[in-house]
């Protein structure tokens, strides 16, 4: 029995890589769009924003010598990308989506609202929502905290490399150990980097909790919609 009815999960735009030092690879797409269609075939209503890492980051752009702005709306066009390519996947794997953008740009995708994602969701249809925030300075994190709380989402599911939030960086302290759970206070007072605080402000003034999990282990998704603690829980 699935947890969770109605779930945003946040992807990562540089685990897309897979192997590769750049772009998109097909076997971990593929992975992902199985994932998805396991937990959608429960009958969990999946609403999914994907970052924008693996092909351009507004950050890095701007030590590139590009504005600030200009760089941050290059990465959220990358998140478009990311998100037909998504969505082509799950088509491929008979997952009916809809892409929706932050920015216009019909045809690409309609531009979001939140009438068009949860009429979508409520037809059992997964929805990418592209784009980020649509404004530069945000992240995806930001973004997915956004439309997680717009879509009135039951939790959001940010799928990493790592598999939770340790005490310290695991593979920089050999003692660190994970936490199971931790409340949004205590994620702030250690300091501690789930999200950016844009993110994780949004989700504790919103209660919307958080499992952070790792998402390239195949089978994990699932896992956290069937409720098994793999990951580690954020809360209030
Ligand atoms: N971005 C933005 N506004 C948003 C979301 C994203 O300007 O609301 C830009 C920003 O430049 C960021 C890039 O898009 O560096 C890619 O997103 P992100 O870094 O969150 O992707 P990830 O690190 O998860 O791959």
């Amino acid at each position: 029995m699935a947890k969770f009815k109605r779930v945003l999960l946040k992807l990562s735009g540089e685990s897309l890589m897979g192997s590769q030092e750049y772009g998109i690879d097909s076997q971990r797409l593929n992975d992902y769009a199985t994932q998805i269609k396991e937990i959608v075939e429960k009958g969990v209503q999946v609403a999914i924003v994907i970052g924008g890492g693996n092909i351009f980051r507004g950050l890095s752009g701007s030590t590139q010598g590009f504005d600030r702005v200009k760089g941050d709306q290059m990465g959220m066009l990358a998140t478009v990308i990311n998100s037909l390519a998504l969505g082509s996947a799950l088509k491929n794997h008979g997952v009916s989506n809809r892409v929706l953008t932050a920015i216009r740009m019909e045809p690409i995708g309609e531009f979001y609202s939140k009438d068009k994602a949860v009429e979508s969701l409520e037809k059992g249809e997964v929805v990418i929502l592209s784009g980020g925030t649509g404004n530069p300075y945000f992240t995806t994190d930001t973004g997915s905290s956004l439309r997680g709380i717009e879509v009135e989402a039951d939790v959001m599911l940010k799928g990493t490399r790592v598999d939770g939030i340790y005490t310290a960086d695991p593979e920089k302290d050999p003692t660190a150990t994970k936490y199971e759970k931790i409340t949004f206070d205590e994620v702030y007072s250690q300091g501690l980097k789930v999200m950016d605080l844009t993110a994780t402000a949004m989700c504790k003034e919103n209660n919307l909790p958080v499992i952070v999990f790792d998402m390239d282990t195949i089978g994990n998704l699932v896992k956290v919609i069937d409720g098994e603690n793999i990951g580690t829980y954020v809360y209030n």
